[in-house]
């Protein structure tokens, strides 16, 4: 039994040591230990890698900032990442397959531990039997010698012998369940080396991923490398072409210094000279005040005897200018002679509503295109043509008329007296020359506009006061229509004036414009008394008078001018019939007959030169006696209608015109004329029937009275001693 116990134990320590060979513990830790430097090369590695990857991260992001490789190199950048992820999680799982490695290894660790346990336990168990085996072989000896005793010791033994088989049993069994762990153990062994060769099989793939993401940094690299040096040659041309760019402005800028280094060696002399003049100019600054009072001196003794000189040569020159100043007027007084200072103009008036229809109405007033002072009228189927200064047709206009008398209306601003009257038949167009309508005022009120703008204008120099009194004459009886409206506001009673004649108080001239347009308006209208129902038929048996009186004083000499402007609306120069007229009437028409006879023979005294003129014959050539001597201007409006029913009317004013005209301008050859004036009754009975004057007969182209011999010869003969004298 103990032999076979021994065998048994003998052969369950081999067991034991083939066990653990087989198990080969040692082998698989040598495979783990393997796998674990694998693992730490490898993450060496990915290290170095990783480490390359930035520095080459970082070389890409300095130079290559607005390069074209920038998409490309993002693209690699993102699969970089990408790389570097599935790295990291095979680095995890790496991770994971230590651990488990680990635990494996504790396991087999704790496994052998239990393992040499339970040997320690058997060589224990079989030291401990082995020394029994001892013992009873000993004692077994023993008992043989001593037979009894060997009896009792074999009981023993086997006793004890059925304890042994008891624990070699219990040993057997435990031999078993070791047996059964190391086949657990090995089969758990199997699994980690399965285990093993797929973590194996992972990192051999791995290995192969890193190895492709290395191909594929190093072709990044290379291409990044290859852009890099482009640019750099990029900058070296660059660098290049600034460095010779450079060195040709700096040669320019050399000899621009050159220039300016010549310049300023040029310019030294120049500074010099110039600093030499600024000491002199100092120098004769500083003698100047000496100098200056010097000639401040001498200049002011110069200027003294100038001013003197000057005065002198001024009085001289005033004294000159008076003795000037009167000669010029009397030079013009000759002029105006010679020239005529009775001027007749004629105005037709135009074809109206009023002169009804049919061959009564017709036109029988033409004119000529080439002259126009010449009138033709239609009379009895002969023209007849009267010459005037100036003739003005229908279509004339109210400015056109005032353009040729304005001369007249501003001399009397000169001291000239001058007198303008509207002669004419009732509803020729007197009071239309004259007064005008509203909208196209006629000559009263546009000479007074232009007497006040003339005043303003010569402001300067002189001092006007200019007054305006209206009047009118009826049945040769003097009334003030309007009182004397003064410019500086003062007035006077009608009867005061009428008493003094006309004699305008002086006054300051009008300074403001709306006082002179003030004047101008009321004045410019004159109406007449209203006595009679029918204004028109009062206003053609009276004169009416507007009258201007403009008073000078030139400041500068202290010469004083005073000028009368008579404007003068006559009366109806048409004949009332001889028979028929009776009371009121009769005595109007002999009044204004007397009166333009009147008028017709102060005009002929005058011009005649007769020492006797017939001024107080009637009140009209009173009144106006001022105005008509001496040299005084005279103008005479003809006025006439066009219409056939007016003929014989309009062929007295025209005859009347032309007598008047050529009183004065007649020459020696034509004063037979001067002679045949007649008085306003004469005219009359010459016109009487038209076809009996003697003077349309006479001379059909101009309607002249022939004249007695007697008078022509003593007239012409005064006349020719007066022009004598003045000339
Ligand atoms: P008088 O004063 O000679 O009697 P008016 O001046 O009263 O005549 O004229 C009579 C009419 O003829 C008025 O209605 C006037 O307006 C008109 N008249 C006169 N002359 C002209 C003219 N040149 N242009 C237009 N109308 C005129
Ligand atoms: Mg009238």
């Amino acid at each position: 039994q103990v032999e076979a116990l021994k065998a048994k134990l003998l052969e369950q320590a081999q067991e034991i040591g083939r066990l653990r060979s087989e198990l080969g513990g040692t082998d698989a830790e040598k495979h783990r230990d393997l796998l674990a430097a694998e693992n730490e090369r490898l993450r060496q590695e990915m290290k170095a890698c990783e480490g390359e990857l930035r520095e080459l991260r970082r070389q890409q992001q300095a130079p290559c900032r607005d390069c074209t490789h920038l998409q490309e190199n993002a693209e690699l950048q993102e699969r970089l990442s990408q790389l570097q992820r599935e790295a990291e999680e095979t680095r995890a799982k790496l991770a994971e397959l230590d651990l488990e490695v680990q635990q494996k290894t504790n396991r087999l660790a704790e496994v052998e531990l239990r393992l040499k346990d339970s040997l320690a336990e058997r060589a224990e168990e079989e030291e401990r039997l082995s020394r029994r085996l001892r013992d009873s072989q000993e004692t077994i000896a023993s008992l043989k010698s001593q037979p009894q005793q060997i009896k009792y010791i074999i009981k023993t033994v086997e006793v004890e012998s059925a304890k042994a088989k008891q624990a070699l049993c219990e040993s057997q069994s435990r031999n078993q369940y070791l047996q059964e762990q190391v086949g657990m153990q090995r089969q758990v062994l199997k699994e980690m080396e399965q285990q093993l060769q797929n973590s194996q099989k992972t990192v051999a793939q791995l290995r192969a991923q890193i190895m492709m993401y290395e191909a594929e940094l190093e072709r990044a690299h290379g291409q990044m490398l290859e852009e890099m040096q482009a640019m750099e040659e990029e900058k070296n041309h660059a660098i290049e072409e600034a460095f010779s760019r450079a060195q040709v402005e700096m040669k320019a800028v050399h000899e621009n210094l050159a220039g300016v280094r010549t310049n300023l060696l040029t310019l030294q002399p120049a500074l010099r000279t110039l600093t030499q003049d600024y000491n002199s100019l100092k120098r004769q600054v500083r003698d100047f005040p000496l100098l200056l009072q010097e000639t401040l001196r001498n200049a002011r003794a110069e200027i003294g005897q100038a001013i003197e000189e000057v005065h002198s040569t001024n009085r001289e020159l005033l004294r000159k200018y008076r003795r000037e100043l009167q000669l010029r007027k009397k030079c013009h007084n000759e002029l105006v002679r010679l020239k005529g200072n009775i001027r007749v103009f004629g105005r037709v008036r135009p074809i109206m509503k009023e002169d009804g229809e049919g061959p009564e109405a017709a036109n029988v007033v033409t004119f000529d295109a080439d002259d126009d002072a010449v009138l033709h009228l239609l009379h009895k189927g002969k023209q007849v043509s009267f010459e005037l200064d100036k003739v003005f047709p229908p279509q004339a206009s109210q400015e056109e008329v005032f353009q040729e008398v304005q001369a007249l209306v501003t001399s009397c601003i000169d001291g000239y007296n001058v007198c303008i009257f509207a002669y004419g038949q009732t509803g020729a167009g007197k009071t239309y020359t004259m007064e005008g309508t509203a909208a196209n005022p006629g000559i009263n009120q546009r000479a007074l506009q232009l007497l006040f703008s003339e005043v303003r204008g010569k402001a300067a120099d002189w001092d006007y006061a200019i007054s305006v009194s209206a009047a009118e004459i009826y049945n040769e009886a003097l009334r003030y229509r309007e009182e004397e409206r003064l410019p500086g506001g003062a007035s006077r009673a009608a009867g005061e004036l009428a008493s003094a004649g006309i004699t305008p108080r002086c006054s300051p001239h009008p300074t403001s414009p709306a006082l002179a347009s003030q004047l101008v308006f009321e004045f410019g209208h004159i109406n007449r008394a209203t006595e009679c129902t029918n204004l028109n038929e009062h206003s053609s048996r009276s004169h009416a008078l507007l009258i201007v009186t403009v008073r000078g004083l030139d400041r500068s000499t202290g010469l004083r001018t005073t000028g009368k402007l008579n404007l003068v609306d006559l009366a109806g120069s048409e004949r009332v019939g001889r028979s028929g007229a009776e009371g009121s009437r009769l005595r109007e028409a002999q009044h204004i007959n007397k009166s333009l006879s009147a008028l017709g023979d102060v005009i002929y005294a005058l011009r005649s030169r007769q020492g006797h003129v017939p001024f107080r014959n009637s009140k009209l050539t009173y009144l106006l006696q001022d105005s008509l001597s001496g040299d005084s201007k005279t103008l005479m409006m003809v006025q006439v209608s066009p219409a056939e029913k007016n003929t014989s009317e309009t062929l007295c004013s025209l005859k009347f015109a032309e007598r008047v005209r050529s009183v004065e301008l007649g020459p020696v050859s034509r004063k037979a004329e001067l002679a045949s004036w007649p008085s306003q009754e004469q005219l009359e009975v010459t016109k009487g029937p038209l076809g009996d004057s003697p003077g349309t007969a006479a001379a059909p182209g101009r309607g002249h009275a022939s004249p007695s011999p007697g008078q022509l010869s003593s007239r012409a003969a005064s006349i020719r001693r007066k022009l004598q004298t003045s000339g």
